[in-house]
């Protein structure tokens, strides 16, 4: 835990305030309260750790793969003899139940490390024959790169950035959100004790808008994995290409889970509820469009919203809830910003719309009752944009055809998912809609190999498994006449 609630960078192998002695602070938002602070660093820390991980770059290169995994999956391993300690200050920084911290954020966190620690083992060149030549590819680090990673999976999507930059050999600037720093802090005290020499992986904490910014206009940096809004995405896409880096952006959503009227009905319910609220709604793949086939769109919004209206919402510490706290009083303000424009456009809340006021300790928490409307129309700005949070709209379609260009409709397209007993439909659907990933009777089933990220307005490039070593690395071909 930060000492004295006061969270450190780690540069160089050294847990280390920021250079200007700047912090800000930290809130838990079950309680709306600021429990520990976060370095405010700026270009002088940055420019220390990126010195520290060109020192340090030689060595974790020319590192054998082996040698690196079993650095990693040390890492691994301290985190998950401390799951509790790790999965409560998840829960307290982000407001998210703490049953999902232990159930998913923890345990996926430390899969990660563990998976890409053997994937870092796998990588392999090609090799071309033909008359006159032989020729063969090499795989090569960087050197630095950077990460940087939102709010919403704290752990989970720093790791998951964070594991293939390191398997493939390079030296990591790694930047949390300021909203959620705590589990990378405390991931950052254990690198010296995993064997991670000095340099190699450098956290260092602050505000987007300045060390985010400056990281991205770094010139020793060629290679930045960024996940977040759409609007960061495309800032430092532009800055990125501007100067010549290698980006992947995985950015926002506005998914479509689509219901057909032979769809097994309890599955598809839950499957949608689920894909709605957890989270609060906050991840990039949660289904917030609903698509129901109109046939069965009474049965489903009655039943649906039945079961939306009975989700516990209430302290994350506590097991039975089911929804926590919003991230922040400033996006709690966005969602119910949302929830009126919706009224404005003409939608029908049929549950929810409201903060909610939890009794005792999360008295001044920032809760928001899932929220369920229809009546609006598809190109309406709530049907558009990405809300974020616990907020979901149904809408009504005839056919096939109809689900497809709804599903279509939006500038994103992350993901989807289709539910339906007919196996030609479902591939049929699947092939025709815009997105990276579609899953079929089920959501946010995932196999750590498969490529994931967006197309359209959801990102640039694809993560997962070999895809992710490949964006860290540099293709070389080493060409010599034939024997
Ligand atoms: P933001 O884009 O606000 O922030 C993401 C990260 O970028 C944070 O670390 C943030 O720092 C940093 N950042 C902010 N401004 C800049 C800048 N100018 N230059 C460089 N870095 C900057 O996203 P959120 O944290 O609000 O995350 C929510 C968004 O992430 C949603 O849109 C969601 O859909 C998307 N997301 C996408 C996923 C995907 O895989 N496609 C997965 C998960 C989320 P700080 O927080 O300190 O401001």
């Amino acid at each position: 835990m930060a000492q004295g609630n006061k969270i450190l960078n780690l540069i160089g192998g050294e847990l280390a305030p920021p250079a200007s002695g700047d912090y800000f602070g930290n809130e838990d938002p079950a309680i709306g309260q600021i429990y520990s602070e976060v370095p405010d660093s700026d270009e002088k820390d940055l420019d220390a750790a990126v010195d520290a991980a060109e020192k340090a770059a030689p060595v974790w290169r020319n590192m054998p793969a082996e040698s690196r995994a079993q650095v990693m999956n040390n890492l691994a391993a301290l985190i998950e003899k401390r799951q509790e300690e790790f999965a409560r200050a998840e829960c307290v920084d982000n407001g998210k139940p703490l049953s999902l911290c232990r159930n998913i954020d923890i345990p996926r966190s430390i899969a990660n490390l563990r998976f890409f620690a053997e994937a870092g083992k796998e990588m392999e060149g090609e090799t071309f024959r033909a008359e006159k030549s032989f020729s063969y590819t090499l795989r090569q680090p960087f050197g630095v790169v950077a990460t940087i990673s939102p709010w919403n999976l704290p752990l989970l999507l720093f790791t998951w950035k964070l594991a293939p930059a390191l398997a493939s050999g390079n030296c990591v600037i790694a930047k949390p959100s300021e909203i959620t720093p705590m589990t990378a802090y405390m991931l950052s005290t254990l690198a010296e004790e995993a064997g991670f020499p000095k340099g190699v992986l450098n956290v260092v904490h602050g505000r987007g808008a300045k060390i985010g910014a400056a990281i991205t206009r770094h010139p020793k940096i060629p290679a930045i994995s960024f996940t977040g809004g759409t609007v960061t995405g495309k800032e430092i896409y532009g800055t990125g290409s501007r100067l010549l880096k290698k980006v992947s952006l995985e950015l926002g959503g506005k998914n479509p889970t689509i219901i057909f009227d032979d769809a097994k009905w309890d599955a598809a319910l839950k499957g949608a509820l689920a894909s709605a609220f957890t989270n609060q709604g906050q991840i990039c793949l949660c289904g917030s469009r609903i698509l129901v086939q109109q046939t069965v769109y009474e049965r489903f919004r009655e039943e649906f919203v039945e079961l939306a209206a009975a989700q516990k919402v209430g302290d994350p510490l506590e097991d039975a809830t089911a929804q926590g706290a919003v991230v922040s009083r400033a996006h709690m303000d966005k969602i119910l910003g949302y929830i009126n424009l919706a009224q404005e456009e003409g939608g029908d809340i049929l549950c929810g719309g409201r903060r909610l006021f939890v009794k005792g300790r999360c008295k001044q928490g920032y809760f928001i009752e899932p929220t369920v409307i229809d009546q609006l129309e598809a190109s309406c700005r709530t049907n558009q944009e990405e809300i974020f949070g616990p907020v979901v709209t149904l809408l009504p379609f005839a056919d096939e055809d109809e689900a497809v260009a709804l599903a279509n409709s939006t500038p994103y397209g992350l993901a989807a998912s289709v539910w339906t007993e007919s196996k030609e439909r479902a591939r049929n659907v699947a092939a025709r809609i815009d997105s990276g990933i579609v899953w079929v009777n089920c959501w946010n089933l995932r196999d750590l190999r498969t490529p994931f990220g967006g197309m359209k307005n959801s990102g640039v490039g694809r993560e997962g498994g070999l895809r992710a070593l490949e964006f860290f690395t540099e293709e070389k071909t080493v060409c010599q006449p034939a024997a």
